[in-house]
């Protein structure tokens, strides 16, 4: 993508303890982004947690914390180590290009500045890194409605499970299916039902209250949603607030049971840890909440949940303990939405 044409000018730090490079630096490629700088290594660590930018361009020798310093954090954590760095330094020794490479940087540049030189590379990496950042974009995002995938949920699902077995705290999950919604494609055509997918799962999105709840595409018309540390009680009111909201799209459907607009039915399921002492039973540890063996059982439940809203009439929010009293049902007897 020519990088005129983003959305978004991309940012870059400068570090360098002197300001007269800052400013050379920084003339040669501000047509091309916007341009930030820190005179010392812990100022940049800082600036990156903060905001992080889009690539680092870094003095290699620099008082109290050298730029090669600033680099081996930066590659050494989770949340940087894609961040591209440009290192910028007068030591021409061959050695010197080699460390600053084995660290990790992506490209190198030596003083005296020449701006062209300074430009074409920076704009090489920025380049690199706007592709990269669509890709990891892609690879984690449902491409018709925008909200994380499947695989993407089944990362998160494992990460969240393995922090509730440490932590004791509760874990909630809802799985969400619109209704009727083969009798929608069916009367308005795909295309419609795509949009009206879509404008499902912005909606789900939007009611994510807490950083770390997050709403992915199960597959098909289902929608799956991680609600960390939430017993029951706050699960079954987020998935009521999901319900209504999904309700406020107004998005017209054929008539079912008297509903005039597209409905989602949620099973909600929520594990929590049993009481010590309970360690290792399958114990019942609350009213409504259960010890589960894996994130696949809790899912299971919240599915199991889910099929009891559905032959509860649908529109509806049900949680597990009810989806496990009316086990006994057969699946089968709810693939056909009641219609008028
Ligand atoms: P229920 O209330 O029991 O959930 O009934 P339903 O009709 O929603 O369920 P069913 O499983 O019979 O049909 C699901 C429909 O969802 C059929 C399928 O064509 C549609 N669907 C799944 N994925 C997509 C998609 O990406 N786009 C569109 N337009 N439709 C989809
Ligand atoms: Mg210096
Ligand atoms: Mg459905």
């Amino acid at each position: 993508m020519p990088l005129a044409l983003c959305a978004q000018r991309p940012s870059v730090l400068i570090v360098d303890d002197d300001p007269v490079v800052i400013r050379l630096l920084g003339a040669a490629i501000d047509e091309i982004a916007s341009v930030r700088f820190v005179l010392d290594g812990e100022s940049a660590l800082k600036m990156i947690e903060r905001d992080p930018p889009d690539l680092v361009l870094l003095d290699a020798q620099m008082p109290h914390m050298s730029g090669f310093e600033v680099c081996r954090r930066l590659k050494s954590s989770e949340a940087h180590r894609e961040l591209p760095v440009i290192f910028v330094t007068a030591d021409t020794d061959p050695d010197t290009e080699t460390l600053c490479l084995e660290l990790g940087a992506e490209d190198f540049i030596s003083k005296p500045i020449r701006a062209p030189i300074v430009l074409a590379r920076v704009r090489t990496q920025l380049r690199l890194k706007l592709a990269m950042d669509h890709l990891r974009k892609a690879a984690t995002r449902d491409q018709l409605t925008g909200v994380p995938n499947r695989r993407m949920f089944d990362q998160s699902m494992q990460r969240e499970w393995s922090a509730a077995r440490r932590s004791g705290l509760p874990l909630s999950v809802l799985m969400i299916d619109i209704d009727a919604f083969k009798a929608f494609n069916d009367t308005f055509g795909h295309p419609r039902g795509d949009d009206c997918l879509a404008r499902v799962a912005q909606a789900l999105e939007s009611g994510m209250r807490r950083p770390n709840d997050m709403v992915a595409r199960y597959g098909g018309e289902e929608f799956v949603v991680i609600l960390p540390d939430t017993g029951e009680d706050g699960a079954k009111q987020v998935a009521e607030g999901l319900r209504a909201a999904v309700a406020e799209l107004a998005i017209p459907c054929v008539s079912q049971s008297g509903r005039e607009f597209v409905s989602v039915s949620i099973g909600v399921a929520t594990h929590r840890a049993p009481p010590v002492g309970m360690a290792g039973r399958k114990a019942r540890a609350g009213a409504h909440t259960f010890e589960c063996a894996s994130a696949a059982d809790l899912i299971r439940m919240a599915d199991d949940a889910l099929y009891a809203a559905k032959r509860g009439g649908r529109d509806r929010v049900e949680c597990a303990s009810k989806g496990r009293d009316a086990d006994a049902e057969s699946p089968g007897d709810i693939s056909n939405p009641e219609t008028d």
